[in-house]
């Protein structure tokens, strides 16, 4: 059993305010048994508690992420749109060697486990990160092994743009995701996105990828991808066709629009969690087809991410009017010079500097765990859950600065 005080405390148990002085009681494997406020500092050494100056947070829970791109950090242009990152993946993706990529890899496991990143939604297009996520599913924390264990959700994403190759292309990620299983991972396939995949494969592996409850998919994430979907025009369309590929039909619909049409039931709505991530472009016109047709669907935001490749962010007041439940994630090194949480967080504060503190934390935490099915675990710090203690130092008055750090202590 171990107590730990701080000067204040984020719970997300349905309030988004801090609590002063908090005192936790927790078991050895992270479990909640209590918690309390204290009444001065003085006191809690004889009660044997372990006093951290700084705020308690729940652990993160990383929404997206491609933790296998890590060898891409520094490699990437910035500002190129969409067209010009897919140019740069395609030439740059096997550019480091597999031990290059390895350790690379191994270095971002860590620092998420020190940062106090408790789970991750992570993309995967090959079995190359599969031994470390095993790794940190059953890691000990102790004396001797100073690192913490992170929950990895793989998905195996799938994309190919021509018809014919479809139903090959499905059963070579179900391998790999079946490799990922047998290793005691939880991992399921995925679509990518509306302009990288046929029709045919976008809906063969979406409904392949619900079967096991959950999908992620990248939606929205430029103007682009949007005016090659509704208007068959523009710098991605052109790419595509430059490169002699096919693209989706044009439909007039927006891209949301297009891959709810491909996904929708005849009667109610899609079952199972839907992650859309990045919505750089989302509208009210997609947002109330997404209502309308989608059981639960999640809006993951990459902040940092979206200003590397477009110097753009997601429509965060009107996401916020519509109620939708916002996630957040750091997506990959390929378009990211750091895959840090409270980075995040601080580029959020930075840009909507009315917003408070508590709700980005819902967006980093509880809401990410329930986008996992983990909320009856992880995502706020109430009695029974084993959320993982993140300790922030250096808020100034509650908000982020370029000072504060997380590191996670339980
Ligand atoms: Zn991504």
């Amino acid at each position: 059993m171990r107590k730990i005080a701080a000067d204040f405390i984020y719970t997300l148990d349905g309030r988004i305010e801090p609590l002063a002085k908090p005192l936790l009681t927790l078991d050895d494997d992270g479990k909640i048994l209590d918690i309390s406020q204290y009444q001065s500092k003085d006191r809690l050494q004889d009660q044997s508690v372990d006093y951290f100056r700084g705020t308690l947070v729940p652990g993160f829970v990383n929404a997206h992420c491609h933790i296998e791109l890590s060898h891409l950090k520094g490699a990437f242009r910035q500002a190129t749109g969409m067209s010009g990152f897919i140019n740069q993946i395609n030439e740059l993706r096997e550019s480091v060697d597999e031990k290059g990529r390895l350790d690379a890899m191994k270095a971002e496991f860590e620092n998420f486990s020190r940062q106090g990143v408790v789970a991750v939604s992570d993309i995967s297009n090959c079995s190359e990160s599969f031994a470390f996520k095993k790794d940190y599913l059953r890691l000990k924390h102790s004396a001797g092994n100073p690192l913490f264990p992170v929950y990895y959700r793989t998905f195996v994403e799938l994309f190919g743009t021509e018809k014919a190759d479809a139903e090959a292309i499905l059963e070579g990620g179900q391998r790999t995701a079946d490799q990922a299983t047998a290793m005691g991972l939880e991992a399921s396939v995925t679509p990518h996105s509306c302009y990288t995949m046929s029709p045919k494969l976008l809906e063969i592996t979406a409904k392949r990828g619900l079967e096991s409850g959950i999908i992620s998919y990248h939606s929205q994430e430029s103007q682009e991808e949007e005016d090659m979907i509704m208007k068959g025009s523009g710098a991605l369309s052109d790419n595509y066709h430059s490169r002699g590929l096919s693209t989706p039909p044009v439909t007039g619909a927006t891209a949301l629009e297009y891959f709810i049409d491909r996904i929708a039931e005849k009667e109610g709505k899609v079952k199972g969690r839907i992650n859309l991530v990045h919505n750089v472009v989302i509208s009210q016109r997609s947002i109330d087809r997404a209502k309308e047709a989608l059981q639960s669907p999640f809006f993951t935001i990459c902040p940092l991410s979206n200003i590397f490749i477009h110097r753009q962010l997601p429509p965060i007041d009107l996401m916020r009017k519509n109620n939708l439940k916002i996630c957040l994630g750091t997506d990959s090194l390929s378009s990211n010079l750091i895959l840090d949480m409270v980075r995040e967080m601080e580029c959020l504060q930075e840009n909507f500097p009315g917003l408070e503190l508590g709700e980005f934390l819902v967006w980093a935490c509880s809401n990410g765990a329930e986008l996992l099915g983990k909320q009856d675990s992880l995502g706020s710090i109430e009695k029974g859950k084993t959320p993982g203690i993140v300790l922030l130092e250096n808020l100034n008055g509650f908000k982020i600065t370029k000072d504060t750090k997380s590191t996670r202590i339980i």
